[in-house]
């Protein structure tokens, strides 16, 4: 195959939604950009498909509107939790909390939405190409891809390279960045389930089976709900047998999975994947390179959710990216003010749902605190804050944080 240029300034290996979003950034910016895929889009990906009010905030900052999300899923106005005794509480609409503006969407869709954006926009599109190899060359980096489903090879070079490409990133792999990283890892699946109707709502299910991890229901349309667990799996790699044997253990025993799924039945085949939570501390920069998004780990040790940080990391290294390369000068050294802000902003905050973590992994705690948030309007507002994303010793310090949390909390027990 020959194409035109195999040489860019930067080339984003791939195109989810940390991908996409470096990618849009990097336009704005007026880099010169490559974004390669080893799939076609739109792709299924394993996910929740729970895409956070603050993913959105930042999809419309990169020039989306309201309205190209706002038919593509289901809007999430309640949120239901369950501890591991039954014990459930609701956070809704009018409540001031994260979960209103929230929607369940897809990523089949989801991502082909910010994928296509992206792609009508950057430089040159390689897809469905895998990235099989990389080499410095000089100030340079070398890719080499391979067709996905064919035999085609081709070499592109960039100058700074931005590893977008999920949990088994090939490019921290093969850079050695991953080799040092011990992150734990959960272990998830989901299926889907045809049948409802299913209301605008979310339920998360802390049931001993899975715990630290949890069951999700979350309905991306009125009769299609998107059903899995995520846990610890035993090792590292995980296995599949005993993530698929504890759902489907949970989905017969659990009395409220029962009722919202009844007459409902499994559609297509359920996905496995491993999800890298992001409490590790090792460098996620070298010359010329980022990484960002799952292939960085940056995943919410607690809920398992790492669009936003996917996309804010993909922002945030185009940023970076696109000055170090006015400035002619991508190396590591230069690349540090990526360190520096991941380590400011997203670390304190994985340790502290880590820790979390750690407390839910308990039955008797899990109780304990799930029978306080029922009774407690300022915990259960507390509880939500941490739920939405993982907070750092920065944020704690703030005085209106908790004047928030204050607020919400006492609304939250005026309705009780
Ligand atoms: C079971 C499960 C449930 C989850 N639920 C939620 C949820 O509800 N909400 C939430 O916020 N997060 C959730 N997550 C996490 C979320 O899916 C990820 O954090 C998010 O997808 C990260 O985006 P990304 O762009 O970094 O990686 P990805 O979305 O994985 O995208 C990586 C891209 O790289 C491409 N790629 C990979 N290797 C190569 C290669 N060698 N060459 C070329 N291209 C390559 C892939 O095809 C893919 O398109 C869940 C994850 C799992 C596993």
């Amino acid at each position: 195959m020959r194409i035109s240029r195999v040489e860019f300034s930067v080339a984003i290996v791939g195109a989810g939604p940390a991908g996409s979003s470096a990618a849009l950034r990097f336009k704005q910016l007026g880099a010169d950009v490559v974004l390669i895929d080893r799939f076609v889009f739109p792709r299924e990906k394993v996910c929740g498909d729970g895409i956070p009010e603050k993913a959105l905030r930042l999809a419309y900052d990169l020039g989306f509107g309201t309205e190209d999300f706002s038919d593509a899923g289901n809007p999430v106005k309640k949120m239901h939790i369950y501890g591991p005794g039954g014990q459930s509480v609701v956070f809704g609409e009018d409540r001031a909390d994260a979960a209103a503006k929230s929607f369940c969407i897809s990523r089949k869709i989801f991502d082909n939405i910010l994928f296509q954006k992206a792609a009508s926009l950057v430089d040159r599109v390689l897809i469905p190409f895998n990235l099989v190899n990389l080499k410095r060359v000089g100030d340079k980096w070398n890719l080499e891809l391979k067709e996905t489903d064919g035999d085609r090879t081709l070499d592109v070079k960039a100058h700074l390279l931005i590893g977008a490409d999920g949990a088994n990133s090939v490019v921290a792999r093969k850079t050695g960045l991953f080799k040092e990283r011990k992150e734990p890892r959960f272990l998830g699946l989901r299926c889907y389930f045809i049948g409802g109707p299913f209301e605008q709502a979310v339920y998360i299910f802390y049931d001993r089976a899975a715990l630290p991890g949890y069951c999700w229901i979350f309905p991306v349309s009125e009769n299609l709900a998107n059903v899995g667990i995520m846990i610890f799996p035993k090792d590292r790699k995980g296995n599949p047998q005993n993530v698929r044997s504890i759902f489907e253990k949970i989905v017969q025993q659990n009395k409220e999975i029962r009722r919202l799924l009844k007459g409902a039945k499994p559609k297509g085949e359920c996905g496995i994947a491993l999800l890298p939570l992001g409490a590790s501390s090792e460098k996620r920069t070298d010359d010329g390179l980022i990484l960002i998004g799952d292939a960085a780990g940056f995943v919410n040790p607690m809920t398992g959710g790492g669009i936003y940080n996917a996309m804010l990391s993909g922002i945030t290294a185009a940023q970076i990216g696109a000055k170090a390369l006015v400035e002619k000068d991508c190396s590591r050294k230069r690349l540090r003010e990526y360190e520096t802000w991941w380590r400011k902003n997203l670390l304190p905050g994985f340790r502290f749902a880590q820790a979390f973590q750690k407390f839910l992994n308990s039955n008797f705690r899990s109780n304990w605190l799930f029978n306080r948030i029922r009774r407690n309007g300022i915990l259960a507002a507390f509880f939500i804050a941490v739920y939405g994303q993982p907070l750092s010793k920065f944020v704690l310090l703030q005085p209106h944080f908790w004047i928030k949390i204050i607020t919400a909390g006492l609304k939250n027990s005026k309705r009780k």
